[in-house]
């Protein structure tokens, strides 16, 4: 990506004056000064996250290192650094940069950087005192990010042992934490009592209207999906000037909104249809988390005279982003979540309905610089039946599994007591040991094992690591890195909305799958890579194809990064190597089979599958793979995650024989929950260690084989 952006310093820059945060500058730096812990709270828009850094950049409170901030989301860490290099006239990379997973803008001479929170969270990896940091702020702490609840009770260890804190520091790290107005007490109260700074928010009276189109029946995307693009066209026709702030869910809701929106904004005549005479244009613009970064720098410009803007955004635009001049709020009363799914033992990004708490902050966007106005598009029946208070925290929701490892692979051993804001359940602890156990990250004592020290340094999921580096020891990381980075980057099909275009498209991809030889959804990612890899005209190759060049693109660079990891591995001479004597289709399977052999389904009847890990699902194969309506010539499959709508659906999925996860399957059964549990509290001598494995053993004799199943 350009490391150098251009900007224009004509527009609102001089702004930062009057946001609320200003009236406290000297203040505030004075605070972090006087404390090692601070929290910092204020109305979502006062200033926090642009201006704070600065202020401490200003009073030289990096001295010898880096302002971190962290964010949750990534489009909030790279549109927020671009904002603040321009703010401080700078190139965005240089003395302000971001680094988000896969992508880092910073050099050498970058003071003030932002940053997602796992980045974070895997540099405490490499270097336990963040010596490089001088000051870290944990922003939005009110989204209880999983991330940032673990990088709370990391910091909150290492600054409350002063052993620990000073060692390799010359002077010691100071942590400020930000949040939206909720919980700041709790925070303080965590952080051993430490003081609140708050930023006295002037906010305006939103008021809120119900509606009956949604009801608690009424979830499908394509009927609220409607409902916002009519509410919003209300809105547009009947309301005084002022921008309207759309929510929905995702990326392809957002699109279809946007169309439809397009769509019935033509016919609109400016003479007779609007209320407001001086509205003479709606400006419609999407807002999601993989745009391309210079279209999401226009929602931040004021319209031209006349124009009402209108953006369609997912809930990026509920705290971590502050748009100006929004005065109109559309609310779908919808959210995606990344939620554990404990019917079929996995997590699943699901739409639900937000909070109550969440659909007030929403509605608080409207009345930020004066009196705004809320249009839910639910009822208050849907309000009362199916909103919960607030929301749940990710920690309490979501597989534990990678931090639970970052937790093992930093010394901390008790994951069971260690300070948690709010404490996952312990079956979520447990579940993600068995997972680790499963992938031979830790061993049966709940130690981490060299594998896992390996694995923890790579951004995947556990599963398709232990896949690459099992492929790695046997010298075909060729096959299996490729396909790692296209996992790892958004879909990369295009799916067009017109049917006939719909039907070429689907005819292109069928044939690069035929392309692909052995038809499986792994070899055909890996094939579409080399093949755009090995094209002249790559982008013009995409395009025909119908293939996301964007995104094939991420998936180069990915796929860079994540070799670079590896090289570094393998350069070690304990590196793990292997020898094999199959052929290369079976080679890349069985690699496949040793990292995911936790999601391994068979077939019983018809098209349904049958997963084998415990939970004995009906799945069905998603109409998007390649091994669609061919599944009677299928057996025993492994995929790569789940769909859940009226049906279980599986997504990339690869034929396997039995044999390649037989001897693998018994450790799906293997450990048992009461053994883990004291493995996750405490150290555990090798003769307990000895009485499970002779336990286990007479237990295995009288189950009989995964085959029998
Ligand atoms: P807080 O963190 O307290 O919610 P912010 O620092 O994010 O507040 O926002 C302060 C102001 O900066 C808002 O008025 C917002 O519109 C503006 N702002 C933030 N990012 C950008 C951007 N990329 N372009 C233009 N204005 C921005
Ligand atoms: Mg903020």
């Amino acid at each position: 990506m350009s490391k150098r952006t251009k900007w224009d310093t004509k527009g609102d820059l001089d702004e930062s004056k009057n946001l609320p945060i200003y009236q406290h500058k000297a203040t505030l730096q004075q605070a972090v000064k006087d404390n090692s812990f601070l929290v910092v709270t204020g109305e979502t828009g006062s200033g926090k996250t642009t201006q704070l850094p600065q202020y401490l950049h200003q009073a030289g409170l990096w001295g010898n290192g880096k302002i971190g901030i962290t964010q949750p989301r990534r489009v909030a860490a790279i549109t927020v650094a671009q904002r603040v290099s321009q703010e401080m006239h700078c190139s965005l990379g240089r003395e302000v940069g971001y680094q988000v997973r896969f992508d880092d803008c910073t050099t050498q001479d970058t003071v003030v950087k932002y940053m997602t929170d796992g980045c974070l969270l895997r540099e405490i990896l490499a270097d336990p005192v963040l010596s490089q940091y001088s000051v870290v702020i944990l922003d939005e702490a009110h989204e209880r990010s999983l991330n940032t609840d673990i990088l709370l009770g990391l910091l909150k260890q290492t600054l409350s042992s002063p052993d620990k804190a000073s060692k390799g520091r010359s002077v010691p790290l100071k942590v400020v934490v930000m949040s939206a107005t909720l919980e700041t007490d709790k925070l303080s109260v965590f952080l051993g009592g430490c003081p609140v700074f708050t930023i006295p928010g002037r906010t305006f009276p939103v008021t809120s209207k119900f509606s009956c189109a949604i009801g608690p029946k009424d979830t499908e995307s394509s009927v609220y999906v409607k409902e916002v693009v009519k509410v919003a066209l209300d809105v547009h026709t009947s309301e005084m000037a002022g921008d309207i702030l759309v929510f929905l869910t995702g990326q392809s809701e957002i699109e279809k909104a946007c169309d439809m929106l397009y769509e019935k904004a033509e016919s609109i005549d400016y003479r007779y249809d609007v209320q407001d005479r001086k509205v003479e244009g709606l400006l419609i613009l999407p807002l999601y988390g993989s745009m391309p970064t210079d279209q999401q720098k226009q929602i931040f410009q004021p319209p031209p005279p006349g124009i009402r803007k209108c953006v369609v955004a997912t809930n990026i635009a509920a705290t971590s982003l502050t748009i100006n001049g929004i005065k109109y709020i559309v609310d779908s009363g919808f959210v995606k979540q990344l939620n554990h799914n404990s019917r079929v033992g996995m997590d699943i990004l699901e739409v639900v309905p937000i909070s109550k708490s969440e659909a007030l902050q929403r509605a608080g966007r409207a009345g930020r610089t004066s009196a705004g106005k809320c249009f839910r598009i639910y009822s208050q029946e849907f309000w009362e039946k199916c909103m919960p208070k607030y929301t749940v925290p990710e920690i309490q929701r979501t597989s534990l599994t990678t931090v639970i490892l970052t937790l093992k692979c930093l010394g901390v051993h008790d994951v069971i007591r260690f300070p948690y804001l709010d404490r996952p359940e312990e079956r979520f602890i447990i579940e993600a040991l068995k997972q680790l156990y499963q992938c031979d990250a830790i061993d049966r004592r709940g130690k981490v094992t060299r594998l896992g020290e390996l694995m923890v340094q790579f951004p995947l999921p556990p599963g398709l690591t232990r896949a690459l580096l099992q492929a790695a020891s046997l010298g075909c990381e060729d096959l299996l890195l490729p396909v790692a980075a296209m996992l790892s980057v958004e879909n990369i099909f295009i799916r067009p909305g017109h049917p006939e275009k719909q039907k070429e498209a689907d005819k292109k991809h069928r044939q690069l799958g035929v392309q692909a030889g052995s038809c499986n959804d792994f070899t055909m990612l890996l094939s579409v890579f080399e093949k755009c890899k090995a094209s002249d005209a790559p982008s013009a190759w995409c395009k025909d194809n119908y293939i996301h060049w964007r995104a094939l693109k991420s998936a180069f660079s990915v796929e860079t990064q994540l070799r670079e990891i590896l090289l570094r591995q393998q350069n070690r001479r304990d590196f793990p190597m292997e020898k094999f004597d199959g052929n290369k289709s079976e080679l890349f399977r069985r690699c496949l089979c040793t990292g995911y052999f936790t999601n391994v389904a068979r077939r019983s009847v018809g098209k349904v599958f049958c997963t084998m890990d415990g939970h004995g699902s009906m799945v069905h194969i998603h109409p998007s793979s390649t091994l669609f309506d061919q599944e009677a010539q299928l057996d025993w499959v492994i995929f790569h995650d789940l769909l859940v709508t009226s049906r279980i659906y599986i997504r990339t999925v690869c034929p396997i024989r039995y044999d390649w996860v037989k001897d693998l399957l018994p450790k799906l059964h293997e450990v048992d929950v009461y053994e883990l549990s004291s493995v996750a509290r405490e150290e555990v001598t090798d003769e307990e260690v000895a009485k499970w494995v002779t336990k286990e053993a007479a237990k295995r004799q009288t189950e009989g084989s995964a085959e029998d199943v």
